[in-house]
């Protein structure tokens, strides 16, 4: 620091400004070099990894969610029911919408990857999870006419600068072919952040904080939609989200998620 310094107090103010931009380049020069040499490391662990966002291990960690589950809420099931057997959940309090898949439950490393997705800025993320969403959704996405991401109110979209479920539904649509309406659905206030809140306390957060725009119901109206999430805890955003579609006039509202929470003590029917 010092030694940088020194020389400049003596040097005139054009050479000055040069020293200075040189100095810049060639900071920039070696950040670009450290990113070539540096190989990406698992968003989880740390440990080096090629480009997928996680390594094997961690990638084994996660619990992807297969059948059996729910029909309705895609809660895995410990042993099959049979065929069209709902849970004890989705009959005690029915979701506003028709049905929820998720790729993984929400356990330490999916928690790893959302947050880093969510708060970190780690985009290069989104491929891979929302291919692992559109294998979960496959049967959703068949039927779908159109992605809806959950949108941030524009004050936190403003500065966490980008919307993670809006990364996530891209990936989905083109891996589905279905096209996405981004701007459809619109948080028309401002919401707590739902972490601390009791069940009944997330419902009235949410309630009517969601909203079809005017001008964008024709992109709602008679469609299957599939709301896009990055997780689905409560339900209750989820809920107050599909509602507000279903007031539009959506045909039908199913739910994609990355990972959704899996309450174990419940027993699974
Ligand atoms: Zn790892």
């Amino acid at each position: 620091m010092d030694a940088e310094a020194s020389p400049s107090r003596s040097v005139s103010g054009p050479l000055r400004g040069a020293l200075r931009a040189c100095r810049g380049a060639w900071r920039h020069a070696a950040r670009l070099a450290l990113d070539i040499a540096l190989p990406t490391l698992c968003v989880a662990c740390r440990e080096p990894v090629d480009g997928e966002g996680v390594c094997a291990d961690c990638w084994a960690k996660l619990s992807f969610i297969e059948p059996p589950y729910c029909p309705k809420l895609g809660i895995p099931f410990v042993y099959d029911p049979g065929p069209g057997l709902l849970s004890m959940e989705a009959i005690a309090d029915p979701p506003a919408y028709a049905r929820a898949r998720a790729a993984v439950r929400y356990d330490d490393v999916a928690r790893t990857l959302v947050h880093a997705l969510k708060y970190q800025d780690r985009t290069d993320l989104a491929p891979a999870m929302g291919r692992w969403m559109a294998r979960a959704g496959r049967e959703l996405l068949a039927e779908a006419d159109v992605l809806v991401p959950v949108p941030l109110h524009w004050r936190r979209g403003w500065s966490r600068r980008y919307n993670q479920s809006g990364a996530l539904a891209r990936v989905i649509a083109r891996q589905a072919g279905v096209r996405v309406a981004t701007e459809a659905l619109r948080r028309v206030r401002p919401t707590q952040q739902q972490i601390g809140l009791s069940r009944s306390q997330r419902a009235s957060n949410v309630q009517g904080a969601f909203k079809v725009a005017e001008s964008r119901r024709s992109e709602i109206a008679g469609r299957r939609v599939v709301l896009v999430d990055d997780v689905l805890t409560s339900g209750a955003t989820t809920d107050a989200c599909a509602r507000a579609l279903l007031r539009a006039k959506a045909a039908s509202v199913d739910v994609l998620v990355f990972a959704r929470v899996v309450d174990t003590h419940r027993a699974p029917i």
